[in-house]
């Protein structure tokens, strides 16, 4: 990415380029209004430059002055909607500029190459983020929270998202950090005039804050595990020899569920993600249809081949079929899968049933009654889906959650320094050590929140952005 230039304007297609109702050309920067100025004709002949903020006005996007003259006639490339955002209460702290187009690729395109052409430069990937935050409308814990918006899968992420952008998590580390700068400030009294008498260290109030300090700093941790779920999912395999019904089961699972995410290529060519929202909790279920097939089960290939998939995934569906005895293949499944997380599931139930069911008793926690091809009981295998993902529902309460692994990392190194000073404070260390571990730790809390950042994290977080976001 270029390094950060303020100065210029920028200008991208905001919305997906294809074919669609409306197109977005977004403009930001202290030249917007003069390029509005030069394409834009409104119905009343007004300049953009005159327009209040906050306004919207409708007319048409006209190729510039030069071009008119020469084919005598205006040359219009869009009937559009032009909305002024003037500065600093703007997305970017800049003046912004958004034309509503008609969607077609042709139109919008034409669009952005006028606005280019009159000045603006193109936007970087996640540009406009990257303004808003070295503008300081947002920080960097803020503008991340923007990119995990885009990507939500469930409701429930897409709550946890908004609560970040909000600012709930960096208002929690804010308070963290001043916490850590107020005892800071104790003990350095004492560093520097240790002859003094405001060098008298109330080594015990010190100790008080620094046991709240790491108190706060785990329970941010203790979030992250729910968080990182939240946030990629979980991976579950349908697991099962040929026929017991896991086509089945995936097909009845993916009915039930209003949010059917569109599915994604897997790791592996051979192999379809669906993401289902089971409980707030986005599952990615491997469809692994078709790759543990009927009779290669015992051969060695095949084996392998399913234990990769049972291996990877974080929830193994142990699915049997009711209406059969257990098999040597059900065997073999069972022994491949005793370290995993498994639920198991008897599968056609409305069938008469021959299963031993106290072997399965024998070996697992519980197991689940469904039929999947009459769709009966997969609410209760979709509530102890859920319930061993994450721990039951997600409380949308719950508004700090720390998903972010570049978060999750900076707040345990923080934690493990909290926890070295305590340490040296109850070793009657010196207390300079004390302080430094507690600046370094200051240091993480504020490199979540873009305080201390390198134009490599910054290319690094706004380049997983898209064009005008
Ligand atoms: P897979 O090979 O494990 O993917 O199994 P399928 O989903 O293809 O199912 C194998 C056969 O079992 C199909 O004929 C299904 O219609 C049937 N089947 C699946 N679930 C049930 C069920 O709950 N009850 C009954 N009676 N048949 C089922």
């Amino acid at each position: 990415m270029l390094k950060a230039d303020l100065n210029d304007t920028i200008a991208a297609i905001a919305t997906p380029v294809g074919e669609s109702g409306i197109g977005i050309v977004r403009i930001s920067g202290g030249g917007a209004l003069k390029i509005a100025d030069q394409i834009f004709t409104p119905k009343d002949n007004k300049k953009p430059s005159g327009f209040k903020t906050y306004t919207t006005h409708y007319g048409w996007i006209v190729e510039n002055s030069k071009l008119r003259t020469l084919n005598s006639k205006l040359n219009i490339i869009d009937e559009v909607i032009l909305t002024v955002m003037r500065a600093p209460k703007s997305y970017t702290k800049e003046d912004i500029v958004e034309i509503n187009c008609h969607g077609g690729i042709v139109a919008m395109r034409r669009v952005l190459d006028l606005v280019l052409e009159s000045g603006a430069r193109l936007a970087e990937p996640g540009e406009f983020t990257k303004r808003a935050f070295l503008n300081g409308r947002i920080d960097l814990a803020q503008a991340e929270a923007v990119l995990d918006i885009i990507r939500a899968k469930t409701d429930s992420a897409l709550e946890i998202s908004t609560e970040q952008l909000r600012g709930a998590l960096s208002r929690e580390l804010n308070k963290i950090g001043k916490t850590i700068l107020d005892t800071l400030s104790l003990l350095e009294a004492n560093i520097d005039f240790p002859e003094e008498e405001i060098g008298e260290v109330d080594l015990k109030a010190v100790r008080q804050k620094l046991l709240k300090i790491n108190q706060r700093l785990k329970d941010i941790l203790d979030t992250s595990r729910r968080g990182r779920i939240l946030r990629e999912g979980i991976k579950v395999v349908i697991c099962g020899k040929p026929n017991v019904g896991k086509s089945s089961l995936l097909n009845a699972l993916l009915k039930q569920e209003r949010s059917i995410v569109t599915p994604i290529a897997g790791t592996t060519r051979d192999t379809i993600e669906e993401i289902i929202d089971i409980k707030g909790v986005p599952i990615r279920i491997v469809d692994t249809a078709g790759i543990i097939e009927p009779k290669d089960l015992v051969e060695k290939k095949a084996v392998q081949r399913s234990k990769k998939y049972m291996d990877r995934a974080d929830l193994v569906i142990l699915l049997f079929d009711g209406s059969r005895k257990l098999s040597r293949e059900d065997e073999i499944l069972i022994s491949k899968l005793k370290k995993k997380q498994v639920l198991v599931a008897i599968n056609k139930i409305d069938l008469k049933q021959k299963i031993q069911r106290e072997r399965l008793n024998k070996g697992f926690a519980r197991a689940i009654d469904i039929s999947a091809k009459k769709s009966r009981n997969i609410n209760l295998l979709e509530e102890a889906i859920a319930d061993l993902a994450y721990g039951g529902k997600i409380k949308a309460s719950e508004s700090i959650l720390v998903s972010n692994q570049r978060h999750i990392q900076a707040v345990k190194e923080a934690e493990k320094l909290i926890a070295g000073s305590l340490n040296s404070l109850d070793n009657k260390l010196s207390l300079e050590f004390v302080a430094e571990d507690l600046k370094e730790a200051l240091g993480y809390i504020d490199e979540i929140l873009g305080r201390r950042f390198g134009e490599d994290l910054l290319d690094k977080i706004f380049g997983d952005f898209c064009i005008g976001k």
